[in-house]
């Protein structure tokens, strides 16, 4: 298949917006894939800042940095994303090149605990200051469970209104796919 699908293409987006040296945010850390991968992106000389409200996320990441020798370039918050703004040194305000959110519940966790419309774009919103010009925002929406369908329509109705003039809006998903697979929304800032 010559097409990315969705995950690889979402990971082939924020190693276009974010290079060695630059900050970036995992806003949904769950098992560390990403967080390990957006390490490895920055390097030593830049930082992840990582969010999750589960502590089995903090601690099943922190394992993985570890093993992958990159926890000493990464901060993890056990806090939600909607605390973005308040947790992220405003020295780097402005400076944020790339953010990563993989929506749902943690793999192999508790499946009733999930990402919600709210504090999801409460985040967004906060982003939308704390990115740079040309910083990009990857979400990976699952809406296959009730609430990952409130998610997704909330989500698009809100990233609809957003002024042309200070963000570009992406939707990448695959439309002949059987039991609603993933799909992505990127923004980057203008
Ligand atoms: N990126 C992860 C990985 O590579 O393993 C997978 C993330 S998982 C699909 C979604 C995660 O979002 C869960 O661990 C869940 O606890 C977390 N989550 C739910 N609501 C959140 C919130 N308001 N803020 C931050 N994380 C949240």
């Amino acid at each position: 298949m010559k097409l990315k699908r969705v995950l690889p293409f979402a990971k082939e987006l924020l190693k276009t917006a974010a290079k060695p040296g630059d900050i970036v945010i995992d806003a949904t850390i769950g098992n560390g894939h990403d967080t390990v991968y957006l390490a490895e992106i920055v390097g030593p000389t830049g930082h992840v800042f990582g969010y999750d409200i589960q502590a089995e996320a903090i601690t099943n990441t922190t394992q993985l940095l570890k093993e992958n020798g990159v926890e000493n370039q990464v901060t993890l918050f056990h806090k939600s994303h909607s605390q973005i703004g308040e947790t992220i040194p405003s020295h780097y305000h402005g400076q944020i090149a790339g953010a990563m959110f993989n929506l749902g519940y943690l793999p192999g966790g508790n499946k009733e605990i999930v990402t919600k419309a709210e504090s999801t774009i409460t985040a967004i919103e906060q982003l939308l200051t704390i990115l740079k010009r040309e910083g990009v925002m990857v979400l990976v929406i699952y809406h296959g469970h009730d609430e990952g369908k409130k998610e997704r329509d909330a989500i698009l109705n809100y990233v609809k209104t957003l002024d042309q003039k200070k963000a570009h809006v992406l939707q990448y998903q695959f439309l002949n796919q059987k039991n609603d697979p993933p799909f992505i929304i990127a923004i980057e800032k203008r």
